[in-house]
Protein backbone atom coordinates (compact mmCIF):
# COMPACT_ATOMS: atom_id res chain seq x y z
CA UNK A 1 0.00 0.00 0.00
CA UNK A 2 2.96 2.52 0.82
CA UNK A 3 4.95 1.47 -2.16
CA UNK A 4 1.81 2.84 -4.43
CA UNK A 5 1.50 5.84 -2.64
CA UNK A 6 5.15 6.44 -2.72
CA UNK A 7 4.91 5.65 -6.26
CA UNK A 8 2.22 8.44 -6.96
CA UNK A 9 4.45 10.80 -5.00
CA UNK A 10 7.20 10.08 -7.51
CA UNK A 11 5.17 10.72 -10.27
CA UNK A 12 3.79 13.95 -9.04
CA UNK A 13 7.37 14.93 -7.98
CA UNK A 14 8.28 14.30 -12.00
CA UNK A 15 4.87 15.55 -13.41
CA UNK A 16 5.54 18.86 -11.27
CA UNK A 17 9.61 18.63 -12.49
CA UNK A 18 8.03 18.42 -16.11
CA UNK A 19 5.89 21.80 -16.04
CA UNK A 20 8.63 23.47 -14.23
CA UNK A 21 11.08 22.68 -17.18
CA UNK A 22 8.18 23.67 -19.95
CA UNK A 23 7.07 26.48 -18.72
CA UNK A 24 10.92 27.70 -18.12
CA UNK A 25 11.22 26.72 -21.86
CA UNK A 26 8.24 28.77 -22.67
CA UNK A 27 9.31 31.97 -20.71
CA UNK A 28 12.34 31.63 -23.14
CA UNK A 29 10.78 31.19 -26.27
CA UNK A 30 8.87 34.47 -25.65
CA UNK A 31 11.51 36.48 -24.19
CA UNK A 32 13.65 35.66 -27.55
CA UNK A 33 11.10 36.85 -29.62
CA UNK A 34 11.12 39.93 -27.47
CA UNK A 35 14.92 41.24 -28.29
CA UNK A 36 14.81 40.12 -31.94
CA UNK A 37 11.64 43.01 -32.06
CA UNK A 38 14.04 45.08 -30.66
CA UNK A 39 17.14 44.28 -32.97
CA UNK A 40 14.70 44.14 -36.18
CA UNK A 41 14.63 48.07 -35.54
CA UNK A 42 18.57 48.27 -35.84
CA UNK A 43 19.30 46.00 -38.28
CA UNK A 44 17.65 43.80 -41.03
CA UNK A 45 15.87 40.83 -39.71
CA UNK A 46 16.68 38.98 -43.01
CA UNK A 47 20.40 39.78 -43.75
CA UNK A 48 21.28 41.74 -40.60
CA UNK A 49 22.43 44.98 -42.79
CA UNK A 50 22.49 47.75 -40.39
CA UNK A 51 19.48 49.94 -41.85
CA UNK A 52 18.32 52.13 -37.93
CA UNK A 53 15.07 51.54 -38.16
CA UNK A 54 14.11 51.91 -42.28
CA UNK A 55 13.31 49.79 -44.77
CA UNK A 56 16.30 47.15 -45.64
CA UNK A 57 17.48 48.63 -49.15
CA UNK A 58 18.13 44.83 -50.32
CA UNK A 59 15.78 42.94 -49.27
CA UNK A 60 13.02 45.68 -50.20
CA UNK A 61 14.39 45.06 -54.24
CA UNK A 62 14.36 41.41 -53.43
CA UNK A 63 10.97 41.11 -52.74
CA UNK A 64 8.05 43.13 -51.19
CA UNK A 65 6.34 40.48 -49.11
CA UNK A 66 7.86 40.38 -45.35
CA UNK A 67 8.09 36.75 -45.69
CA UNK A 68 4.61 35.60 -45.65
ZN1 LIG B 1 17.89 42.94 -45.38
Amino acid sequence: MFSVMYRMVLILIAIAVGILVVAILIIKATKTPAQDIVGMNITCKKCGTRTNGLACPKCKNKSQSFGI
